[in-house]
Order: structure tokens, then sequence, then C-alpha cells
């Protein structure tokens, strides 16, 4: 059984609207603040670098107020439960999922 995997592009913006950072979902990378998350959402598989993390952590210190998330495959209904962790923890007020 192969799993399926998802090519996700996540954006961040301030609350003027703009970008702040972008990225893709790598499955050949990890991260520690991705594996933090997913030992706090209890998905500890889940350590592949998400694009919502990626991008969270592109944006530095920067203040996000918007993460827009965009599945190249397909329709995403929203974020994995440990992205959505990270999402409330930044104190992420909007998440855009196209
Ligand atoms: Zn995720």
């Amino acid at each position: 059984m192969t799993k399926k995997r998802y090519i996700l592009k996540a954006e961040t913006f301030d609350s003027h609207g703009r970008k702040i950072s972008e990225a893709y979902n790598d499955y050949r990378k990890t991260h520690p603040i991705q594996s933090h998350f997913a030992k706090l959402a209890n998905q500890p598989a889940r350590i592949f670098l998400h694009a919502e993390i990626l991008a969270i952590i592109r944006a530095g210190e920067k203040k996000i107020h918007t993460i827009k998330i965009t599945n190249i495959n397909g329709k995403l209904s929203s974020p994995c439960p440990v992205c959505m962790k990270a999402i409330q923890a930044y104190g992420i007020s909007r998440i855009i999922c196209t």
C-alpha cells in the first residue's frame, strides 16, 4: 500500500494582506518544530515537513494574520491536526483553504 502524497502550498500574510512567506511540503525533510507539533497532536509519524509549518518557520518573527493553503492535487477542507496545532500556537487568526 502506498500512501497518498499531496503537494501543498502554504502562504502567510500579515494583517494588511501583504505576503510574508510561502512554502511547499517536503516529504524528504523534517524540522524540530514539525516533530514538536506532531507529538502535541499525537501524530508522531507526521514528521515530514508540512507546507504550513515551513511557511510559519520562514515567516520568522513576523506576525502572521492569515495562512492560505492550496492543495495542488485537488481540494483541501482543512489543515491536518499537526498544522492546526501550529496555527493555533502561533495565533494565526484566519485560515483559507483552496
Ligand atoms: Zn499538516
